[in-house]
């Protein structure tokens, strides 16, 4: 057996703690960066007592690697499990909505759980009844079987300045009530948006969205990711 097929194997019989940890890791380090216990500790909510015990672990599977002073990085095993399951969960909660008709605030918790217990045969089939979807119902990019993930850093709209136009990205999916407000709003994915006004300390922002308005606080608009589009005034936040 070679190892290539040695490594598969193991990372296929992970956990569903180890795979929470990979993919903790993985959105703490924004794909490859380092992860401190302290961070892995806090996105997981557990004790940070708890987490190295579960980090050694995986780091004598070979799926992380110490990295002096900050923490652990995903080896290059480690993110290929991390994507399988986040191509998972992505893929569920696309399925979920799109071919089961949920909303898209309760398909996180399924998915949350299903993630661990789906095939990757079964999530292939899922995605390939919904037509391959490259992102969620939140709009994160679906990893493909490969492996390969768009890993685009967007803005956050509570760092856009006035006068610029964005369409929504992406937005947070773990808080079902942000989710059922941000609906309410028709702050979505596709959405184009327009930064009106913002109050200063951290106030609230204005927004237009078509041709309503509307403002909210810093910390929902840290939640909704925005893609820029060229300002044709050249104004700049
Ligand atoms: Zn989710």
């Amino acid at each position: 057996m070679s190892a290539a097929r040695e490594e598969t194997e193991a990372s296929e019989t992970l956990t569903a703690p180890a795979e929470d940890y990979l993919k903790a890791i993985y959105a703490i380090g924004k794909g490859s960066g380092p992860a401190a216990t302290s961070e892995i500790a806090q996105r997981l909510a557990i004790a940070p007592a708890s987490v190295s015990g579960m980090v050694q672990r995986l780091a004598d599977q070979g799926l992380l690697a110490y990295e002096r002073y900050h923490g652990v990085k995903l080896t290059e095993s480690g993110r290929r499990a991390a994507l399988r399951t986040l191509r998972r969960h992505r893929v569920i909660e696309a399925y979920l909505s799109q071919a089961l008709g949920y909303p898209w605030d309760r398909v996180h918790d399924e998915a949350e759980r299903l993630e661990h217990a789906a095939s990757d045969e079964l999530v292939d089939r899922m995605a390939a009844t919904i037509g391959e979807p490259e992102v969620d119902p939140h709009g994160a990019p679906i990893p493909t079987r490969d492996g390969a993930v768009d890993e685009t850093e967007y803005t956050s709209l509570a760092q856009l300045g006035v006068g610029v136009s964005g369409v929504v990205v992406r937005v947070s999916d773990e808080d079902p009530e942000m989710l059922r407000y941000l609906a309410e709003l028709s702050v979505v994915p596709g959405k184009r948006i327009t930064v009106k006004a913002r109050a200063p300390y951290d106030g609230p922002i204005t927004l237009s969205i078509g041709r309503h308005e509307l403002s909210i606080g810093p910390a929902l608009a840290a939640n909704v990711l925005i893609a820029p589009l060229a300002d044709r005034a050249g104004r700049r936040g």
